[in-house]
């Protein structure tokens, strides 16, 4: 399951959903689990692989159209009772969003996530290195 911005969430009706509704597992059209979730933290980079971005012209996404961690941390609190159990963070570049790890610790807290992965290009991740490891326990990877 890919969910990036406030419009996707807002057409699945995600957003809407109260606790007491959260009943069903999801499922895909084969019938199988869906228990994966990767999630576009921003559309934002810190370079620009010629093979994913122009190298002028890029419109991104106005903030407030992106989800905020309050949002996501509900969303995948939501998902999680439906049967999510592995989260990804990706971008654009996750770390070009401010206080990233204040997400990723809320995630990792979550009932019923076990995984939480992070795609990153690694350029900004040393200062994050320490905390970091301090959540691989929590199965971080
Ligand atoms: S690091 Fe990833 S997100 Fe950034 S430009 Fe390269 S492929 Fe795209």
């Amino acid at each position: 399951m890919d969910v990036c911005y406030k419009s996707e969430i807002i057409e699945s009706h995600v957003v809407f959903i109260s606790f007491e509704q959260i009943q069903d597992m999801l499922i895909d059209n084969h019938g199988r689990e869906i228990n994966y979730l990767r999630l576009a933290v921003t559309d934002r980079c810190n370079i620009r692989c010629f093979y994913c971005m122009p190298e002028t012209g890029i419109t991104y996404l106005p903030k407030q159209e992106l989800l905020t961690y309050e949002e996501i941390e509900r969303l995948i609190t939501l998902l999680a009772r439906m049967g999510i159990t592995k989260v990804r963070l990706t971008g654009g570049e996750p770390f070009v969003r401010r206080d990233l790890m204040k997400l990723i610790t809320r995630i990792v807290r979550i009932p019923g996530i076990r995984d939480v992965h992070i795609t990153t290009n690694g350029i900004l991740t040393a200062p994050y290195l320490p905390e970091l490891k301090n959540l691989v326990s929590r199965q971080l990877t």
